[in-house]
């Protein structure tokens, strides 16, 4: 699945095949009631862009079937997991339009419940105190092509493994040295059913239920349970799981749960250029070589929040990618083909000179500063007009002046015309070069009667360039990105994902000289800035006094060439 459309964006919505079966479901009357979902991450590190497409399937879903959609944190690992997560999952969540039902729920909730739930399994045979080492077990796990042994404490009866459990759970034994697997069968074809680990001993501090625990459910013994407890009607995963729904339904047959959820897999989410797996992106944070979780290269909800993406954006580029049965890399170009679809309509224009070199306009008088009007955008008028201050010194860009070009070139050049946005109509005279021949000031005439209209001559100007006043603009910090990795499958293969980081994704731009309304800016306000991109204020970093825009996207695709 890659974007083969990216222009289409206000018109392309995948399909989604849930949101299809639950309506049929419903039709056919074999669903009555609620729609209701979760979203189940584990606080391990921050959201990435995969998961929000788990969050507005999810809540999606919810909302579209008036249904509702619960948060719940499984939170079966605690050396892993910490309050920084929970903190920053909630906040994603929001940021992105969605409310979860009634208060968070997390696994660890359920403890005391899934402990019974374990006592009930050892109470009817079907689960075991198993004290092999790991590496044993290991061994009578067999492979995928010849069956498991049984473990030879298989056999142990209900009244001694009650005995043990409750003595791995008061803390008898040592970490490691037991575990409590269900009976299933160590021939099945499917190696989830080859006596799955259900708990083991773990002296960790837990950031919920503190150090009550010293014995841990397994994930693939608390996430069904917990959705059973939820009531949740449709649990809803990636592929990657669909190998143990047998195990997730053996567990909802053999427990006293209050419900049966069902669960459906869909395609995971990937992006080439980047990586979308919490251990490679903590693993960039760990190792400096990002400056965060909310680095605006990271593919992280949080980068690329602050990166200038809005919710809406997010939402869209979701709804573009659909919900299939297939995993999928999907093209970057498609993400930026939504922000700039919410942008463009949406975002101020504004003026700011990313590589400046200096025009003097000869016939306008030196102390002279006329403050000019410029609209806030050309089609809103909502958005309010600017004040320009235009005066005998302004900035260009260094490459919208050639001593000389052809026609193709519609920008200044010596002997030609240009309009500088908003303003007058100038003409290039000459240039001024250092000691080694680089143009450091290019000398121009303004036409008086040409601000806002065609110039009296009836000569229209080629091309039109942006431009700041010298002596009256703000400066700002300006960050550049390029993609994050220099390959569309970062260390695919045996390859070391590090390897293949793009040297050159930031570009940092001091001194910018910005027009001095975009000082007032408000953090996270975005702005187009004419002919150069997508901007956005930095949600911490920009202040009045020290502006600082991060580009959020250019105005045209750089992806597919
Ligand atoms: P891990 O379990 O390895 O820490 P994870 O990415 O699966 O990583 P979870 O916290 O378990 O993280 O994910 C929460 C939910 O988001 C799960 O239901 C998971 O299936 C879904 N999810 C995770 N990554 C993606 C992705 N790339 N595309 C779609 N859904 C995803
Ligand atoms: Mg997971």
């Amino acid at each position: 699945m890659t974007d083969n459309s990216s222009s289409a964006a206000g018109t392309l919505a995948g399909n989604n095949f849930l949101r299809d079966l639950i309506q049929k479901q419903i039709e056919s009357g074999q669903h009555q009631g609620d729609v209701v979902t979760r979203f189940p991450p584990e606080p391990n590190g921050y959201l990435h862009i995969g998961h929000a497409k788990s969050i507005c399937t999810n809540f999606g879903l919810a909302r579209h079937f008036n249904g509702r959609c619960n948060l719940r944190f499984d939170d079966t690992n605690p050396e892993k997991e910490s309050h920084e997560y929970i903190e920053s999952i909630k906040s994603d969540v929001k940021w992105l339009g969605f409310e979860w039902d009634g208060d968070i729920h997390y696994a660890s909730d359920y403890f005391e419940t899934l402990y019974e739930y374990a006592l009930h399994l050892i109470e009817n045979g079907d689960a075991y105190v198993c004290d092999l080492s790991a590496e044993e077990a290991r061994e009578y796990r067999g492979t995928l092509t010849e069956p498991g042994k049984n473990s030879p404490h298989r056999e142990r009866s209900p009244e001694e493994n009650l005995d043990l459990f409750r003595r791995m759970r008061a803390g008898e034994f040592e970490d490691g040295s037991r575990v409590l697997r269900a009976k299933i069968d160590m021939a099945s074809p499917n190696m989830n059913l080859r006596d799955p680990i259900i708990y083991r001993i773990r002296r960790a501090h837990h950031h919920q239920t503190g150090d009550a625990w010293c014995i841990y459910p397994i994930y693939d013994f608390t996430h069904g349970q917990s959705d059973a407890l939820e009531g949740i009607t449709h649990s809803i995963c990636t592929l990657e799981f669909e190998d143990h729904r047998p195990l997730y339904n053996w567990f909802l047959e053999h427990l006293p749960v209050p419900a049966k959820p069902v669960q459906y897999e869909f395609g995971r989410l990937n992006l080439n250029y980047t990586v979308t797996s919490k251990r490679k992106l903590k693993q960039l944070v760990d190792e400096n070589k990002v400056d965060g979780w909310d680095d605006p290269r990271m593919p992280t909800i949080s980068g690329i929040r602050r990166r200038g993406y809005t919710p809406a954006s997010i939402r869209k580029f979701c709804e573009m990618v659909g919900v299939g049965r297939t995993d999928g890399i999907v093209d970057m170009g498609m993400l930026e083909a939504a922000i700039r679809e919410d942008l463009e309509p949406n975002a101020a224009r504004a003026m700011a000179v990313l590589d400046p070199i200096k025009l003097v306009i000869t016939n306008y008088p030196e102390e002279q500063v006329e403050e000019l009007s410029a609209p806030g955008h050309p089609e809103r008028e909502d958005i309010p007009t600017r004040t320009l201050p235009f005066t005998r010194e302004i900035y260009i860009e260094r490459d919208d002046f050639r001593e000389s070009a052809n026609k193709k070139y519609k920008r200044l050049v010596i002997g030609k015309k240009v309009r500088l946005r908003n303003a007058y109509v100038v003409v290039a005279e000459s240039c001024v070069k250092d000691d080694d021949d680089n143009i450091t000031e290019v000398h121009v005439r303004y036409e008086p009667e040409t601000l806002g209209a065609d110039p009296a001559d009836g000569v229209k100007p080629k091309g039109v360039i942006h431009w700041v006043s010298a002596s009256h603009c703000k400066r700002a910090t300006v960050r550049l990105y390029d993609r994050l990795f220099s390959v569309e499958a970062p260390g695919r293969g045996d390859g070391d994902f590090l390897e293949n980081l793009n040297p050159e994704s930031l570009t940092v731009l001091k001194n910018v000289p910005i027009e001095p309304s975009l000082a007032a800016a408000s953090a996270e306000q975005s702005f187009q800035f004419e002919r150069t991109g997508f901007f956005v204020a930095d949600r911490y970093e920009h202040s009045d006094e020290s502006p600082v825009f991060n580009r959020t996207v250019a105005l045209r695709s750089s992806w597919n060439g």
